[in-house]
């Protein structure tokens, strides 16, 4: 495993690595590995000639008030796991190259990045797609992995990619979570023992709309209802928003029908969790 930091270096090996007409595969990450991540490495793994994984924990999708500078790192911890799985390059960009003095571009997204997770985080989305437009251009990857967790990320950044005609495909991967249910998540550290088992509200709530929606149950505001008796029943939970759309482009459907995300933001204490499910009607 070779570690690499500089984007000059990260150029010069990918270009290498296609020259000898190898495929690379990525995994953009923040670090502090988890079994999720390790779903999305073990795919790379094993579709691709190369496998890049990058830890950076970028500041521009933070907003002033979040927790940019308490995420957890774990450099040790990251490089044990990706020697593990026999990732061929971590990638750790600096700031310093990935946002110099005197920067002055972004990509920002159309409306999409202005529903869910954008209300409450406006600047987040922008952020995320400036920075995987960079990395993009500095690993060059045929296919990049991303995971279900983060449905609307994943959506931005096919949309970026279809838009800007970059040639990387990108494949999701479904959500993976704990056993009793709570999607893994870098910020589950951050939860208290007893706020760790009210987290579980999340993927109870999600389950018990797919219930009513295979029950046959087709209004929006009944499922959100649901949801949030369960959710309200955790003194330390507060919704920050629970919505039923289209899984294709976030739209909020009037009627249930069709491939519909039901997704959540909740914060457990002060931490905000997320989550999602797909039903198909
Ligand atoms: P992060 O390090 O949180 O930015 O996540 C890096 C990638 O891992 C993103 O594509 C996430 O969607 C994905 N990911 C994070 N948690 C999970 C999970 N529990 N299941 C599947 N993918 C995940």
């Amino acid at each position: 495993m070779k570690i690499i930091h500089s984007v000059n270096q990260m150029q010069r090996f990918s270009n290498e690595q296609k020259k000898k007409g190898k495929s690379i595969g990525f995994v953009p990450t923040m670090g502090y590995l988890h079994d999720g991540h390790l779903s999305l490495v073990r795919k790379c793994r094993k579709e691709n000639d190369v496998c890049v994984l990058s830890v950076f924990v970028n500041p521009t999708q933070f907003g002033p008030n979040e927790d940019f500078q308490k995420y957890p790192r774990d450099k040790k911890h990251d490089e044990v796991f990706a020697k593990r799985e026999k990732i061929d390059i971590i990638f750790y960009p600096t700031e310093k190259e990935m946002y110099p003095s005197g920067y002055l571009t972004c990509v920002t997204i159309g409306p999409i990045a202005n529903l869910l997770c954008g209300k409450s985080r406006p600047e987040h989305f922008q952020g995320v797609a400036t920075i995987v437009a960079k990395l993009i251009n500095c690993v060059s990857p045929k296919v990049m992995y991303l995971g279900q967790k983060d449905a609307q990320q994943a959506l931005i950044i096919k949309q970026m990619v279809r838009d800007l005609k970059y040639s990387t495909r990108i494949k999701t991967l479904p959500i993976i979570r704990e056993k009793d249910g709570l999607a893994l998540s870098s910020r589950n550290k951050y939860l208290k023992a007893d706020e760790r088992m009210q987290a579980t509200c999340l993927y109870r709530s999600l389950k018990e709309a797919r219930n009513l929606i295979r029950a046959g149950e087709r209004g929006p505001s009944k499922i959100a209802k649901a949801m949030q008796k369960i959710i309200l029943s955790n003194p330390s939970a507060k919704i920050d928003y629970i919505e039923c759309v289209n899984a294709n482009n976030l739209v909020p459907l009037k009627r249930l029908q069709g491939n519909i995300l039901i997704v959540l933001a909740v914060f457990v204490g002060k931490t905000r969790l997320i989550d999602n499910i797909t039903v198909n009607v």
